[in-house]
C-alpha cells in the first residue's frame, strides 16, 4: 500500500512536471490555432464584422492573461469608407512592476483589397501571424512572470492604403505614436509576415538605421539558438507600423519576411503558414523577455 501510494506521487510529480514545462514553451500548434482562428472570422477589414469579431476575441483572451487590456479608439474616413471607419488598436500590459520595458508589436487587420478586385486579403500571413505569435507569448508570460514589464500592441489599420498613398497606410501606428506619453520602452519589437511555411527573415534596413544595437541582437541570439530563418544579412527595406514609432522616438524594429508569394493576394491562407514558423519566431522573442 505504502508502494502503491509512492509509486502515486512519482506519478504526480511526473505529470505535474510535464505539465508546468509545457506551460513555459512555446507551442506552435497552439499559435497555428490562434493564426487559424482569427481567419474563420472572413478578413479582418475595419469596420467589418469580422473586426469587430476578432477584436472580441482578441480581447477576451488578452483579459486572461494581462494585468490591463484596454482598446484605443479613434474616427478616420478612408479611401473605402469616407464617412469614417472606429480604429481600435488593443493595448495588454503584463507585469506592470517589472523594470525595464519590453515592448512586442504586430497588426490584426486585414488589407480591404488584393490583387483580385473585389476581394479583400485573407491575412494569414499578413496580421494573423503575428497576432498569433504574441498572443501565445501572452499565455507564457502569465505562467512565468519575467522581471520586465511587458506592453503588446495589436495596431489596427496597418494595411488599408492604396498604392502610392503612404499617407493612407499605418493608421493605428501613426495615431498611437502621435497620442504616445510617458517614457519610452527601452526595448521595441514589431512582427509582422512571420508565418509563412518557407520562413526567411533577413534584416529590415530602416530598422539597422534606427536601431543597429537591438536589431543585431535579435539575429545573434537567433544564431545562439540555431534558428536558421533569421539571416543576418540586410534583405529589404520595408515601411511598416515601425517608421511611425521611429519618427516618435520609439526605437522599434521590424522583424519580417517581404519574400512572400502570396502577399496581398487572395490566397494569403493558413495553409501557406506553418506552426514551426510561429514557434521559430516566438522562440527568439521569449528568449529576449526573460534574458
Ligand atoms: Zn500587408
Amino acid at each position: 500500500m505504502n508502494c502503491m501510494k509512492n509509486y502515486l506521487i512519482i506519478t504526480i510529480l511526473l505529470i505535474s512536471t510535464a505539465c508546468s514545462a509545457d506551460e513555459m514553451e512555446f507551442v506552435g500548434d497552439n499559435a497555428y490555432s490562434i493564426l487559424k482562428k482569427q481567419c474563420e472570422f472572413g478578413a479582418r477589414v475595419p469596420g467589418s464584422d469580422a473586426h469587430t469579431e476578432c477584436v472580441e476575441y482578441l480581447v477576451s483572451e488578452l483579459e486572461l492573461y494581462a494585468d490591463t487590456v484596454y482598446i484605443q479608439e479613434f474616427k478616420k474616413p478612408v479611401s473605402y469608407n469616407k464617412k469614417g471607419i472606429i480604429f481600435k488598436n488593443i493595448v495588454a500590459i503584463f507585469n506592470s512592476d517589472g523594470n525595464d520595458e519590453i515592448m512586442l508589436c504586430t497588426h490584426y487587420d486585414s488589407r480591404p483589397f488584393s490583387s483580385v478586385k473585389g476581394k479583400p486579403t485573407p491575412g494569414a500571413n499578413d496580421g494573423a501571424s503575428g497576432t498569433a505569435v504574441l498572443l501565445e507569448i501572452a499565455r507564457i508570460i502569465n505562467s512565468k512572470i519575467p522581471n520586465k514589464q511587458i506592453k503588446m500592441v495589436f495596431f489596427d489599420g496597418e494595411d488599408g492604403g492604396r498604392n502610392n498613398h503612404l499617407d493612407e497606410w499605418f493608421i493605428g501606428s501613426k495615431y498611437y505614436a502621435k497620442n504616445y506619453k510617458g517614457s519610452k520602452p527601452d526595448i521595441c519589437i514589431l512582427i509582422d509576415m512571420i508565418g509563412e511555411k518557407d520562413l526567411h527573415i533577413y534584416k529590415e534596413g530602416f530598422s539597422q538605421m534606427y536601431n543597429a544595437d537591438l536589431n543585431d541582437h535579435v539575429f545573434n541570439i537567433a544564431y545562439k539558438m540555431n534558428k536558421t530563418v533569421f539571416i543576418n544579412e540586410i534583405g529589404y527595406f520595408v515601411q511598416d507600423d515601425h517608421i511611425p514609432l521611429n519618427n516618435a522616438g520609439i526605437k522599434c524594429i521590424d522583424i519580417i519576411d517581404m519574400h512572400y508569394e502570396f502577399w496581398h493576394t487572395p490566397e494569403d491562407t493558413p495553409d501557406k503558414c506553418s506552426a514551426k514558423s510561429l514557434k521559430d519566431v516566438g522562440d527568439v522573442l521569449l528568449e529576449i523577455i526573460y534574458e
